[in-house]
């Protein structure tokens, strides 16, 4: 017995994915659908992570959507600020507020058969939808190592994605742990602050110099007034950005030109030899994420900061022991650990046809069709998925790829009457088969790294291996050949 659901359509997360997704449904004139988001105020990932000197490092013609573009960026690399209030205009001008509910933290869902729609449990109650998208992001729960003796540490905690604004790090002996590309963003705004920074660095990262500069009033004119100005400039930055894709999934020998310029940053930056060497990589560039920065190594270099050159392995009292059998007393420890990517929380509480969780099926290793449809999860689809992201440019290009597919999807089933759509396994199978097949020759599998694009089984399960508009070709056509659907109950 089919049931009636609650509503058409629950979008999980109001982050780009959601937001985006949001906006073209409204556009399409489909307006029975809901937002869960689990905070009290929408932008995912760049609402969370307000840490000092966030900013994206993708320019903003290219990091914002294509149906919403914005002459007004201010600075050609824009800040965490500036991208959270550009997703809260597009939610306003679009009339999508009043579809999120703030506070709806989704603890489960089940597909339930017999009714043919989706039971979600919130921390706000329950509703049932036919179809459920998760637009809940890959870089949306903090990962915080195992270390033994930090939950008696006295001082204060917190990850680079929940910082602690109140906490004023003034005077005070802080640890940071971790040289991605968030700590390389936070580790200069807050060195001339504290005391004393520790700086615990597992693995040295490739950093090239930063090229933002101020957008001038002239250039914001011409984005306003002349016709695809802005979207030639955006053009032009997709264009450059690709040509990288020849290096990152080709031929990663050509990336050492890039390894001399960073080579070359480095020397400028970095007079002493010493710690030259420890802030020297030993991977091919491009195997883990390239970061850009003008000021973090000047950060290091000051009297007060100290770089371990080992990871961390315990806490003693207020004790921060490095891997390397230093100990530093601090006040705060503050980790730039990354994210849980490939093993998301959220996993386990989605259910499918045959009862077992995302979690189950993935074993470890996330996969999906086009990275957006999952073999037996009916109705259900997921944005910025398995394999979708990438090392080069704007994962917003992908996210629109995906939401294109999925509207595609939608149309077919309001126009055939189609009820449920299920992409066949064997399709979802030969997918993954050949991206694992493109991957091995890349540089994110044989860099010499050790990434978060490789999953626990070892396997590369986030990375999009070839050129992006490939992707975008991909996702142009929905083929219903390649799912299984069933009808509407008359
Ligand atoms: P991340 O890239 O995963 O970096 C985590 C850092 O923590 C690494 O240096 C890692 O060392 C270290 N680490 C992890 N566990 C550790 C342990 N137990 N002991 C010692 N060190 C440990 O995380 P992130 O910096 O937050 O960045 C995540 C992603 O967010 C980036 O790759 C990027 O895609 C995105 N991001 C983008 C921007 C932007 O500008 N658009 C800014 C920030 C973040 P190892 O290298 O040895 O693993």
């Amino acid at each position: 017995m089919t049931d009636k659901p609650d509503v058409k359509l629950a979008i999980v997360g109001s982050g780009f994915s959601g937001l985006g997704l949001a906006v073209r449904l409204k556009q399409a004139g489909m307006h029975d659908f809901v937002i869960l988001e689990r905070a009290d105020d929408l932008g995912g990932t760049w609402r969370d992570n307000s840490y000092p000197g966030c900013r994206c490092d993708v320019p903003s013609h290219l990091y914002s959507f294509s149906f919403a573009m914005n002459p007004g960026w201010s600075e050609t690399y824009s800040t965490q600020p500036e991208i959270w209030a550009y997703l809260r205009k597009v939610a306003a001008r679009n009339d999508v507020e009043r579809h999120i509910r703030y506070g709806h933290d989704v603890k489960s869902g089940h597909w339930d058969d017999e009714a043919q729609l989706w039971r979600l449990k919130t921390a706000e109650g329950e509703l049932s939808a036919q179809i459920v998208v998760l637009g809940v992001g890959a870089l949306a729960d903090p990962k915080l190592p195992q270390l033994p003796g930090l939950e008696t540490f006295e001082g204060e905690v917190f990850h680079s994605a929940n910082w602690n604004h109140d906490y004023d790090l003034t005077g005070k002996r802080v640890a940071v742990v971790g040289t991605g590309a968030s700590a390389i963003q936070f580790v200069p705004e807050i060195a001339p602050k504290v005391d004393k920074l520790v700086l615990f660095q597992r693995t040295a990262a490739w950093i090239l110099p930063h090229t933002n500069r101020r957008i001038t009033k002239a250039e914001k004119w011409l984005y306003r007034h002349v016709p695809g100005a802005q979207r030639l400039s955006r053009a032009g930055v997709y264009a450059s950005r690709e040509l990288v894709v020849f290096g990152l999934a080709f031929w990663p020998n050509v990336m050492r030109a890039g390894e001399a310029l960073a080579r070359k940053h480095l020397a400028r930056q970095v007079p002493d030899r010493e710690l030259r060497r420890k802030l020297t990589p030993h991977f091919r560039l491009g195997c883990k994420r390239i970061m850009l920065s003008n000021d973090y190594y000047p950060s290091l270099t000051r009297p007060n900061v100290d770089v371990v050159a080992s990871g961390i392995t315990e806490v003693r009292g207020n004790t921060v022991v490095g891997a390397d059998g230093t100990a530093h007393e601090v006040d705060a420890i503050i980790f730039g650990t990354g994210f849980h990517v490939t093993d998301p929380p959220y996993a386990e509480g989605v259910h499918g046809r045959d009862g077992r969780s995302l979690a189950d099926v993935f074993g470890g290793t996330p996969r999906a069709y086009l990275g957006t449809a999952l073999a037996n999860f009916p109705n259900a689809f997921t944005l910025l998925g398995p394999n979708t992201g990438l090392g080069h440019t704007s994962v917003v290009y992908m996210i629109e790829g995906q939401i294109n597919y999925v509207m595609r999807c939608l149309r077919e089933m309001d126009r055939r009457r189609w009820r449920t759509v299920e992409v066949r396994p064997s399709v979802e199978r030969a997918y993954n088969a050949e991206l694992q097949r493109k991957l091995p020759g890349t540089v994110w599998n044989s860099g010499g790294c050790a990434s978060w694009y490789l999953d626990a089984n070892g396997v590369n399960s986030t990375i999009w291996p070839r050129f992006t508009w490939q992707f975008r070709l991909r996702t142009r056509k929905f083929r219903p050949d390649e799912y299984v659907v069933t009808p509407e109950p008359r």
